[in-house]
């Protein structure tokens, strides 16, 4: 039975997704998955607030996209089209082929999430997690259906640096792991295979290395954070360095992150700076709200002389 099911998923492939938690990820998924992949997709999130300002940016986002030329006023609107908000989780679910998760990193939330999701969601519905640390076996366990979940972890902006983790859990199907894989290629992306299960998967592991070390760099007084943001800017040619970064992602998020690897390997080598942990409790968590290591919406990085002698 369960082979069936996963088989249908696989041969039909993904076309109906949900979204639950239409916060800055779930909206980035959404819209790259509508216009990418040409799915309809459907977004949750508990706050009503959130879904109207989720709404606000997919349309300013397409907007600045056909007025850049990158797509034409028709495809705005079909892209627009695809994508739904909604207040109800049942009807979110229903139908689909996929759903991801993308509420905040917290894992017992996670679980509550998955396992809501699950009782409510086809039986042919593969259910990922955008975690940026969790691996899924954490969470398989909240489901009926651990042979159909995943981590699917997205790197935004997602249509820039196309490439995503995914790693399986215990009982993770080959069967799903190859639909995620096709769907993620789908919306233009280069799916990184994790072969055995490891906090932080790929490449978002050799990101954690560089901002530990950076904040550790920061907090210790060593250096000042915008020159370590100079070196990196300057030797990757990147235009942001790892604290620009660091407030474009979100800092709960980033001090959520770094707290998984220090509960994973109960070692102080992995402690998230406690003056990070101020910087969030003030609300100061980059881009989003203004501040955090640069002041928004014109941070100190991106003037003309910030590289400058
Ligand atoms: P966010 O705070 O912008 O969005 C989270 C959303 O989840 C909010 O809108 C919130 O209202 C909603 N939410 C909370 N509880 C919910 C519930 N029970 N049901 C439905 N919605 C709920 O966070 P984000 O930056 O989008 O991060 C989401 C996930 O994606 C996290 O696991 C994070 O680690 C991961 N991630 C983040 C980034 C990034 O750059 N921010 C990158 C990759 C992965």
């Amino acid at each position: 039975m369960e082979n069936k099911l996963d088989s249908e998923v696989n041969m039909k492939g993904i076309h109906r997704l949900a979204i639950v938690g239409g916060g800055f990820m779930g909206v980035e998924i959404a819209l790259v998955a509508s216009k990418k992949a040409g799915n309809e997709v459907t977004i949750y999130d508990i706050s009503v607030e959130a879904l109207k300002k989720g709404q606000g940016i997919s349309q300013e986002s397409l907007d600045k996209q056909a007025a850049a030329g990158d797509i034409t006023q028709k495809q705005k609107e079909e892209i627009l089209k695809r994508i739904s908000f909604c207040e109800d989780l049942a009807s979110t679910l229903d139908g689909v082929d996929l759903v991801i998760e993308a509420v905040p990193e917290i894992l017992e939330l996670k679980r509550k999430v998955f396992s809501k999701v699950d009782s409510l969601a086809p039986p042919k519905a593969i259910i990922a997690t955008n975690s940026s640390s969790i691996p899924i076996s954490r969470i398989e366990g909240a489901t009926e259906r651990p042979n159909k979940v995943l981590n699917i972890h997205f790197y935004p902006p997602i249509e820039k640096r196309n490439i995503v983790d995914l790693m399986g859990g215990t009982q993770t199907s080959v069967e799903t792991f190859q639909a995620a894989e096709e769907w993620v290629k789908s919306m233009g992306c280069l799916p990184l295979r994790v072969k055995k299960e490891l906090v932080g998967f790929c490449f978002n592991r050799v990101w954690h290395a560089v901002r530990l070390e950076s904040l550790k760099m920061w907090d210790g007084g060593f250096v000042d954070f915008m020159d370590i943001d100079r070196a990196w800017m300057i030797c990757t040619g990147m235009p942001m360095g790892p604290f620009g970064i660091m407030d474009f992602i979100g800092l709960d998020v980033v001090y959520q992150v770094h707290l998984t690897y220090y509960e994973e390997y109960q070692d102080v080598f992995y402690k998230p700076p406690d003056s990070l942990k101020k910087m969030v409790e003030k609300g100061n968590l980059g881009v989003k709200s203004g501040k955090g290591f640069y002041k928004y919406p014109e941070p100190f990085y991106s003037r003309p002389d910030f590289l400058k002698l």
